[in-house]
């Protein structure tokens, strides 16, 4: 996933228009569904212990569990600080959650079972891990999905988009609105627009410009396409594309 960055970050070029971004959101959508598959066979794993409980071999084996914790550890804090930001360290640091998780329950279980006497802990603590990480991974990938399905965003304000660019004045309608996520940063926006009169060049595109700028401040759109119409689409058309 840092090589994934890494390539995210290329600038647009002539065969990329839109960038690299887009390999972040693949890699973070693989990584989940494999978290996914391992989340699901810690679980089996833990109810079959549970089912049979075997006995932990005591020292050695608790404190190679312990490095391993630790340097996991080390890497979730590395990682958390960011884990807001992009969708694809989000899924990094889960990996590493999850990776921690068989080492924990180890450590844990191994404590248990030698001061206090009890078998059931560790299953427990696994189970509980895995079924988190099934739920945060599967948040990524319904996530990850919509965007490469060209999705807008979960509660995007459709009709409040609609309403405040008909009521700049000489905007009479706009239709054929298509929003996508590039990445979980950037939004993109097109639509068209249809001018109330037969106006300057200059004029429509001043019009252009108050909405491209409200769409930018109001709705955290970082890319828009307007197309200006006078008397432009068919009626069928727009009933079809203004509720999107
Ligand atoms: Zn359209
Ligand atoms: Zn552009
Ligand atoms: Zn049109």
């Amino acid at each position: 996933s840092f090589l994934a960055l890494r390539i995210g970050n290329k600038k647009a070029d002539e065969r990329r228009t839109f960038g690299y971004k887009r390999i972040e959101i693949l890699t973070a959508l693989l990584n989940a569904s494999l978290l996914i598959a391992i989340s699901v066979f810690l679980i089996i794993e833990a109810i079959d212990r549970f089912i049979k409980p075997t006995p932990v071999e005591g020292g050695l084996m608790l404190v190679v569990a312990l490095i391993g914790l630790i340097a996991n550890l080390v890497g979730v804090m590395l990682l958390h600080p960011h884990s807001h930001g992009s969708i694809n360290i989000k899924a990094a640091w889960l990996h590493l959650i999850g990776d921690t998780v068989s080492s924990v329950a180890v450590v844990v279980g191994g404590i248990a079972i030698m001061w206090l006497n009890v078998i059931w802990i560790d299953p427990v603590i696994t189970i509980g891990v895995a079924l988190y990480l099934v739920k945060e991974s599967w948040n990524i990938v319904y996530e990850t999905t919509n965007i490469l399905m060209q999705g807008a965003p979960r509660d995007f304000p459709f009709d409040n988009l609609i309403r405040e660019a008909t009521s700049i004045e000489g905007i009479s309608d706009i239709h054929h609105i298509h929003l996508w996520n590039l990445d979980d940063q950037t939004l993109h926006f097109e639509a068209h627009i249809c001018l109330s009169q037969d106006m300057s060049l200059s004029e429509a595109d001043r019009i252009r410009g108050l909405l491209e700028g409200r769409l930018k401040e109001m709705f955290h759109i970082g890319h828009v396409t307007l197309q200006t119409e006078y008397h432009g689409c068919r009626p069928t058309n727009i009933q079809h594309h203004t509720n999107p």
